[in-house]
Order: C-alpha cells, then structure tokens, then sequence
C-alpha cells in the first residue's frame, strides 16, 4: 500500500464534520454528543436496524408483533380523554381490513390533516387490540395514490434529542460521498483479509448504510450478513487492540517487587482449619510469581461462588505487607466489604496486622481516622469505592484488590491504582470474579488482563437441590421452611423487585418479614437490606451468623459475599424476574457447609418462554461455568459482563455472543498488528473510538 496515499485518505476521514454542508456549530454540538466530529466518525456511525418500507403489506395481512408498512384510506376519527387523552384512527385499505392507529400524544392541528377520506401510507408495530389490528404512534405521512415507495431498506440509526433519522441519514450520505477507495482506507493487510474471507470495508460500509435491494433481510437483522461480519470482526479488532494498549501502558510503569520469604503466608496457612485446593494453591503460584517483577500485575481471577477467592487474595495481600507495602481490598458494596473486613480480620489480627476500614458512611472522625491510618502505612485497608475519593492517600500502596470486577469499570480500577503514591511505582492490581465467563469471551473482555482461574471448590460440598414452585404454593414453601428451622437448618428468604430501588426493595422486605414472623411465631426472623444502619444489619448478621436467627429475609444486598454454612435452605421470590447469572449468585449462598442445601425459586405464572428456560437451567445445573454459557445465550455478553454498570465499551456492530467464532482470529491479527505494524493498529482504534480518546490517561 502506498503510505502517502494513505494518510491523505486519513485526512479526508478526519475532517471535521462542519465540512458537511449544512453543519452549522449547533447541529456540530449536537453531533459530537454522539461522538460525532469528524466526518468518519459518520461511516462508523452504523444503523442499529433496519425498516422494510420498500413494500405495502395489506391490512388483512398483517401480523402480531411484527412492524409493517400500510397504506390506506382514513375511514373514522375519534379523540377524547377515556383514561387519558387519546387519538383514535380507523385505516382501511382494498384488502377490506381496518387497523386502528392509536396516539397518546397528539395535536389538534394533526386531527384537522386526518379527515376521513386521507390517505395515510404508515409505519410501525403491529399488535392486537380487541378490536383487530393496532399500531401505536406509528410514523406516517400523507400520500397521493401511487407515491413510489422505498428502493432501499431504511436504516435507522443511534439517535439523540436533537437529531432525528431523516437528517443523520443526510449527513451520513454525504459523509459516504467523501468514502476514498478501499486500497487507501483498508488497514487490514489485503493477504490477511483473503485468509480470513473478509470483504471489502468499502464494500462493507456502503452495505450496511444502503442495503441494496434483494439484500438478506433475515440475516442483516440478525447481524450474520458478510458485510456486517467483515465490520464486527474490524470492531473486534479494535477493542482488542485498544485492551492492549492500555495494557501495554499500565506496565510501562514500574512496581514494587515483591519477592518475599512467605513468613506471614506461612503462618495463615498453619492457622487455617483446612488446607488450600489445587486450584487456589495454582492461582496463588501464579500470583506469587507476578508480584516479584517490577512491572505491575495484572491479573483476574476467575472463580465460581464458593471456590474461595477471598483467602487466595489474603495470601496476596500478605506478601505485599511482608516487603513492608501496603494493600487495599476493594468491594462494589458495603455489604461484602464488611464480609470481607471480618475474614480478613479473623484471619490476619491473629498475626498481629491490623486491618482498617473505610466506606462512604465512615465519616467525622472515624473517617479522618481512617484516612490517617492510610497515609500512615496501615498494611491493609478494606473498602468499598469510598477508597478511590478524592483525599484518600495511601503510603506506600504496593496491592490492590477489587473484587467483583464486573461490577467496577476500567477507570475505576485506573483511579485506585494512581492513589499508588510512592513515587514512580504503581501498585499490582489483582480482581477478582465470580462470574464465569466463557473462554473466548474471558480472552476479548479482559485482554488487559491475564487471567488465572480456580476451578475447583473446596472438597465436601454438595450440589444445591433446587425446584421452582409456583407463588400459589407459598403456604407449602414457609411449612417447609418451618420444618427445617425446626430440625436446627437456617434459610435465606430473598426479596427481588425488578427495578432495583434501594427504597422499595426494603419496603418489600419488610412485608415479607411481617409475613414470616406472624406465619412462623416459634422461629427469629431476621431482616436486612441496603437502608438499614450498616451497625443494624452487622447486628442481624451476626445473630444469623451464631443460629440465633433461623431465617434471614434479605434483600438482593446478600447476593454477593454473605457466608454463612449452616444455612442451607434459601428462598427465592420473583425468580421468574432475575437473570441466570443473578439467580446462581443468590444460590451460591447456601450448599457452603456439609449439609445438602436447597433452594426454592418461588415464581408467579405464567411464565415467558424465556424465564420458564431459565429455571430450568438453574434446576438443572449448579455449574458455574454452564450456567454463563446458558446466560451468554440467552441474554447476550452486555449483561452478562455487567457493561451496562461498568460502561464498558458497547459495540456498534459486534455481538461477542454471535461473533465469538471470530475471537481467535481477532486475537491472532490484533496482536500481530501491534507487534508489526503499530501505527496502522493505532489507525484503527482512533477510527473506531471516535473523537474520544478513551483510556488515554492509562
Ligand atoms: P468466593 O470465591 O465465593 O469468594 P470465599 O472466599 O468466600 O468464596 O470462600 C467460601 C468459603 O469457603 C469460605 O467459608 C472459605 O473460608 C471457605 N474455603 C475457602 N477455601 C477453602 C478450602 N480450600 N477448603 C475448605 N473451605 C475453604
Ligand atoms: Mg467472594
């Protein structure tokens, strides 16, 4: 390729959007809310669907829950306030149907355009009401007999307040003019893209923008096209190589070497009622050998709920101290910080090392307490995100631990790692998590990190029995719980709501403690959420902890961390509203101590396809590992990796669940690339990431 040639294709891209005609600096404000400047930014800008409006489907035709183009003839119209306000438009067409457009938001004005006898050509959803066919607020327009229709599927693409389709799809036209020719603005080696079969960007680009007529519908909307395929793999690329860049970056730094004589790590050995298991004595081998190079660790570690992560990462920890660095244990709640507060307590004040604590509700003079013992060299503090604030100082910060990854960004971790302080070393970073996440996957989503994996639990648990039973039975399922409290078990009755607000789920707890106290008068009942005083809660805790509760209605605030062996029944309400990855989390509560635990899924009929397959996963299995491969499935990577929480890149085109065949080929180019040709793998991420530079400060 002819490099010259190249970067003036580059330059053409990279003009600013105001280049575009009609691109005020209003409508460029507007454009860069969307990481839009530049003019490639708008070939990257890619439809999320598509609409078929190059065909009239007859009225008689259509179709529950499927979107259609109609065209017809208003034949009665009706507004009036029935609940609400609400515009009613009766459409029939030649195939003698009739199907009710509906509009909640209307002005009177468009009631005087729609006189009977209009024609309408209309697009949108269709569902079925009483009285047949309805679209709600479908998109419409007034046409003349014979209008021509579309040529071409209509994209519509991802949008914002200001900026509607019609005029991205201008923009974005223009934009695709200014497209060079493929030699000049491919930056996948031409040998390389014959190899793998992909077309193309040119090709893909115009492809995906303008559909041609006679394109696969079927499989442009399942994102499976080759011209959505040759994209996917780019964006795969992509992400790949910005993971290791950052990464690269991380580790340009130096870190304390922290190459010990195991003295401490001995003694907590000595002192544990039982011995580590091949797989976490592995991981902590793994551990133990990155620590000692000068460059910072970064490693994830993977572990289903009970395969004890938590005393693989003391053992961490107390290397660091041993070298005389301090360490900090990070958790995404308060809950699970103060679990870990009390192992590690029980676990390193026998040592004679301290262990200090600070979370947003540490304040006054606790909080400058705490603070103090930080900068003072306390060797090991544990905590939720309060440890990233602002004003939080370390001494010599040599380990930071964050436990469940999924749940914190990749800032985040950056933040905790900068409050390394000692001068130019930053502090090895270890994470950990309890999701399991499929190789592959694991491979793309954390290319920033090496990742070890404990993939064993501890010898003498048994599977959780588990049944999903109907909320009418709710009688059957607290006598059952009566008989079992009796006979000395313990059980977790857990309250979810579908939309996770602190406040109702406590209210719905505490219905449900009233419920159980007054059906069970011979048991304690116990209750814990999110709003209690966290001293409240340690309370309930620890009398659940020593039996003196026999059952613990909680929110999902137990979901991670809660250990407590003896109990062995668990409860589930809603189970039908909670994701496979959620659901195996909660039950990963009980089945810790020798006795054979179970676990009830109350859920209440009728039950989707899909909730209806999830509880049939969790009956089926208490893998881990099979239940994220389900999940992966069923739901897609997003969730399944907690992006939505972390704002973790989300992908324009690629779907790592649909794509995952493509990762070992991405893996394979991305590093190559960045080994032989770093500038044209820097090309890359700064045409996909857009205007943003992302990790920048990494
Ligand atoms: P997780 O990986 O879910 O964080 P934990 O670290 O909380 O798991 O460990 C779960 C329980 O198993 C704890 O009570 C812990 O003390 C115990 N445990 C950890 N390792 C072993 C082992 N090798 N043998 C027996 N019990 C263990
Ligand atoms: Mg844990």
């Amino acid at each position: 390729m002819n490099r010259t040639e190249a970067s003036a294709s580059d330059d053409n891209g990279r003009a600013p959007v105001t280049t575009l005609k009609g691109v005020g600096p209003a409508l460029a404000a507007t454009l860069g809310k969307l990481g839009i400047a530049r003019v490639q930014d708008l070939w990257f800008h890619l439809p999320l669907r598509y609409e078929d409006r190059t065909c009239i489907t007859p009225i008689r035709e259509l179709v529950a829950g499927q979107p259609a183009q109609v065209e017809g003839v208003v034949e009665a119209v009706e507004s009036g306030f029935r609940f609400r306000a609400q515009l009613k438009v009766a459409l029939g067409d030649a195939s003698a149907g009739t199907v009710l457009l509906r509009f909640f938001h209307f002005r009177r004005a468009q009631i005087e355009q729609l006189p009977p006898g209009t024609r309408l050509r209309c697009y949108g959803d269709v569902r079925m009401g009483a009285q047949g066919p309805e679209m709600i607020h479908p998109q419409y327009q007034r046409v003349r007999e014979g209008t021509p229709l579309e040529a071409r599927l209509t994209p519509v693409y991802p949008a914002s307040g200001g900026l509607g389709q019609k005029r991205l799809r201008t923009l974005i036209g223009q934009a695709l003019e200014r497209l060079p020719d493929d030699c000049v603005l491919e930056l996948i080696p031409e040998a390389l893209r014959q190899d793998l079969g992909l077309g193309s960007l040119r090709e893909a680009l115009l492809t995906v923008h303008r559909p041609p007529p006679g394109a696969d519908l079927s499989a442009l909307a399942c994102g499976t096209h080759t011209a959505q395929q040759r994209l996917a793999f780019e964006e795969l690329l992509t992400q790949h190589i910005g993971l290791r860049q950052l990464r690269a970056r991380v580790r340009s730094h130096r870190a304390p070497v922290l190459g010990a004589t195991g003295a401490l790590r001995e003694k907590l050995l000595e002192r544990l009622p039982f011995t580590l298991t091949d797989a976490q004595q592995r991981v902590s081998r793994e551990i133990l050998a990155d620590l000692g190079q000068d460059r910072p660790m970064l490693r994830l570690v993977q572990g289903d709920v009970g395969s004890g992560k938590t005393v693989v990462a003391a053992l961490a920890a107390l290397t660091a101290m041993e070298c005389g660095w301090q360490a900090a244990m990070m958790a995404p709640t308060e809950l699970l910080a103060e679990q870990h507060r009390a192992n590690l307590r029980a676990w390193l004040e026998p040592l004679g090392i301290e262990v200090a604590w600070l979370a947003g509700k540490v304040q006054g003079r606790a909080r400058k307490h705490a603070l103090q013992a930080l900068s003072h060299g306390a060797q090991m503090v544990v905590g939720t995100h309060a440890l990233m604030q602002q004003g939080v100082v370390f001494d010599r910060l040599g380990l930071v631990i964050i436990d469940e990854q999924h749940r914190f960004g990749v800032h985040q971790r950056l933040a905790l790692r900068d409050k390394g302080g000692a001068q130019d070393r930053v502090p090895h970073q270890l994470v950990l998590t309890a999701t399991p996440i499929p190789r592959t996957l694991a491979m793309s989503a954390y290319a920033d990190l090496d990742v070890s994996a404990i993939d064993e639990l501890p010898p003498g648990r048994t599977p959780v029995q588990t049944v999903a039973v109907s909320g009418s039975r709710r009688g059957e399922v607290i006598e059952r719980l009566r008989v079992a409290c009796a006979q000395g078990r313990q059980a977790y009755w857990v309250c979810t709501l579908i939309e996770e607000s602190d406040q109702l789920a406590a209210q719905a707890a505490e219905v449900v403690h009233a419920e159980l106290q007054a059906a069970l008068p011979d048991l304690q009942v116990g209750l814990v959420h999110g709003r209690m005083k966290s001293r409240d809660r340690h309370a309930v805790m620890q009398a659940f902890k020593n039996g003196d509760v026999a059952v613990l209605v909680a929110t999902t605030v137990i979901e991670v961390g809660v250990d407590v062996p003896n109990a062995s029944l668990m409860v589930i309400e809603n189970a039908e509203r909670l994701g496979l990855a959620q659901l195996h989390q909660l039950r990963g509560r009980v089945g810790r101590g020798n006795v054979a635990s179970s676990c009830v899924l109350l859920y209440h009929p009728p039950l989707s396809a899909l909730a209806r397959e999830r509880l049939g996963v969790m009956r089926q299995t208490c893998d881990g590992f099979r239940i994220a491969e389900k999940d992966l499935q069923l739901r897609g990577p997003g969730e399944v990796l907690g992006t939505r929480q972390t704002g973790r890149m989300e992908f324009r085109v690629a779907d790592l669940a649909r794509d995952a065949h493509l990762l070992p080929a991405v893996q394979r180019l991305g590093d190559a690339l960045l080994r032989d040709a770093p500038g044209q793998a820097e090309r890359l991420v700064q045409r996909w990431v857009g205007s943003s530079a992302r990790y920048a400060d990494a």
